[in-house]
């Protein structure tokens, strides 16, 4: 399946969908993740906090993909935010994977409260110098986060990964990103055990496309220019997750499913200026 890819502002290329590794674990993980590879996902998002670095990595061999077809996602978690930390987490998360560089890493929340998340953006920025990371990205960034990170060192991340699904459209934050030429990446992007299959603009749209709800969502997101990262466990729904660029969702569709979002459409309550992750 040939899948459309971004430019991102440093140059690299990402796909316009990705795979999500949360919680894919032990010998059931690697065989997920080995068939989300041969399905055609390029993009595979990982992290420190998902112990599944090493499974990564295996399904990477066993699936036997060139490695220049591949972008790698991994996120450094809270506990890595001092530069040094930093450093080490990142060699650290190369050595589970088995690779020689990532072709992105992002901060994983920028926990306000610690405070420290600036010092692990220059890391990044030095990590990217010296070719261990290709792209540098954040992730759960406010506007506030994103322009301390920018006016500390003058690089602007290449993509910011934020909860984003009908019930939480993040219209501001996309707007943000989009100014400072950051990549909107959705994470939850169906909206996890709350999608909104049901919700009449979303069945609506999928009877009059004669595709399944799941990949209406997932068509919302391609057509915002947001980048989803669907996690599932089962091929059969990978494949369909995949295959959401042969329709387009008129204007109205679109606005119909943006209309869904609600103030309090977050999942669990994770705004990143008080949620802290370690
Ligand atoms: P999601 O991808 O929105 O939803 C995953 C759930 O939906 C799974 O239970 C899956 O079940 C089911 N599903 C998938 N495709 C389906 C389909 N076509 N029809 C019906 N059900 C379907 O939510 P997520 O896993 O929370 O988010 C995706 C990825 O985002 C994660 O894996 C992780 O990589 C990333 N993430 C990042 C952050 C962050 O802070 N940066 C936070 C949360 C998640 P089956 O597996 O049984 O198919």
């Amino acid at each position: 399946m040939d899948i459309p890819t971004h430019e991102l502002n440093d140059g690299q290329s990402l796909p316009a969908i990705g795979f999500g590794t949360y919680p894919l674990r032990g010998d059931d993980g690697i065989a997920a993740i080995v068939s989300a590879l041969e399905v055609g996902y390029r993009l595979i998002d990982t992290a420190v906090n998902y112990e599944n670095e090493r499974e990564v990595g295996e399904a990477i061999r066993r699936a036997g993909v060139p490695r220049d077809e591949l972008v790698v996602c991994s996120k450094i978690p809270g506990r890595h935010h001092g530069y040094d930390d930093a450093i080490s987490s990142t060699h650290e998360s190369l050595e589970r994977l088995g690779l020689d560089h990532l072709d992105l890493h992002l901060i994983h929340w920028p926990n306000p409260g610690q405070g420290r998340y600036a010092e692990a953006w220059r890391a990044l920025v030095d990590l990217q110098r010296e070719g261990l990371v290709r792209s540098i990205g954040v992730s759960n960034f406010t506007a506030d986060h994103l322009r301390r990170v920018f006016d500390e060192t003058g690089v602007a991340p290449a993509v910011n990964q934020i909860e984003l699904h009908p019930y939480f459209p993040q219209q501001e934050m996309r707007a943000v990103n989009e100014g400072l030429g950051i990549r909107t990446e959705s994470w939850s992007p169906l909206g996890k055990r709350q999608a909104p299959f049901a919700e009449p603009p979303v069945a609506d749209a999928a009877e009059a496309h004669g595709v399944q709800p799941g990949q209406v969502i997932l068509r919302w997101q391609v057509q915002l220019g947001a980048v989803p990262i669907p996690k599932s466990a089962t091929p059969a729904r990978q494949r369909e997750n995949l295959d959401v660029f042969g329709f387009e969702l008129t204007k109205d569709e679109m606005d119909a499913i943006t209309a869904l979002g609600r103030p309090d459409g977050r999942l669990f309550g994770g705004d990143p200026e008080t949620h802290e992750e370690m």
